[in-house]
């Protein structure tokens, strides 16, 4: 099917380019085991949100969505000593899990996972002298929330930083301007705020394979 060939390129890709190693594979195992669902990027992905860290010389990443911490390490591993990455994650059990999967990943003096809803911490976190401002924001939590998250983003950043949001394709239903499917509503809300948004220069592009037909919108900050 076309779901296997898509499978077979990524298993390509990333045996060549993004192979895994002890760190990452502990992570994905230990996030089975306490039965998180297994909707972390891919591990092609993952290395791409490295590269665009590294890229960035980012020195402060925000994430929001950890999960069990698989994304937090691609992206703490491309920080300088002295960076830092906060990760933001409602349920209390995925962010234990992440906090010890960072650790074991010898992340754990780099990358913070901080519970509760991103809502309630982002203004925390603007309040925070030193937190901000931010190389480098990973949006990948309730999708309803985007353009809430991307706001948030755009005042916690500075010109020239990075925005990316995971998941905007959502196997093409991101078109369905019907749909009353509240993690599409919020993906057509935040590509309108961004397009609208004159502080921000995007765009989004389609991805196919092990997660499906999905894709990720990157966004510049202008000023
Ligand atoms: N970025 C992770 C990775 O690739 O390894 C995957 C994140 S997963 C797709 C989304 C996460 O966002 C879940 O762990 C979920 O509990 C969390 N989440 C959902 N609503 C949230 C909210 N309001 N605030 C913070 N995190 C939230």
């Amino acid at each position: 099917t076309t779901q296997d060939r898509w499978n077979a390129v990524d298993q390509y890709v990333t045996e060549l380019l993004a192979p895994a190693d002890e760190a990452l594979d502990a992570a994905l195992a230990a996030s089975a085991a306490a039965g998180l669902p297994p909707i972390a990027v891919a591990p092609n992905q993952g290395k791409f949100l490295h590269l665009l860290a590294r890229v960035m010389g980012a020195r402060r990443i925000l994430e929001i969505g950890t999960l069990g911490g698989y994304s937090a390490i691609w992206l703490a591993r491309a920080l300088p000593e002295n960076g830092r990455l906060i990760s933001l994650e409602f349920d209390p059990a995925h962010a234990d899990v992440a906090r010890a999967n960072l650790e074991h990943a010898g992340l754990g003096a780099v990358a913070e996972v901080r519970t509760g809803a991103a809502l309630d911490l982002l203004p925390r976190i603007e309040k925070e002298p030193g937190a901000g401002p931010f190389d480098l924001v990973f949006v990948d939590a309730d999708k309803v929330n985007n353009p809430r998250y991307v706001e948030w983003a755009l005042r916690l950043t500075r010109p020239g930083s990075l925005i990316v949001v995971d998941n905007v394709v959502r196997g093409g239903a991101v078109t369905d301007a019907s749909s009353g499917d509240p993690a599409v509503t919020g993906t057509r809300e935040m590509f309108e705020l961004v397009a609208n948004e004159p502080r921000l220069d995007a765009t989004a592009v389609q991805t196919v394979g092990v997660k499906g037909w999905d894709g990720l919108l990157v966004a510049r900050v202008v000023g």
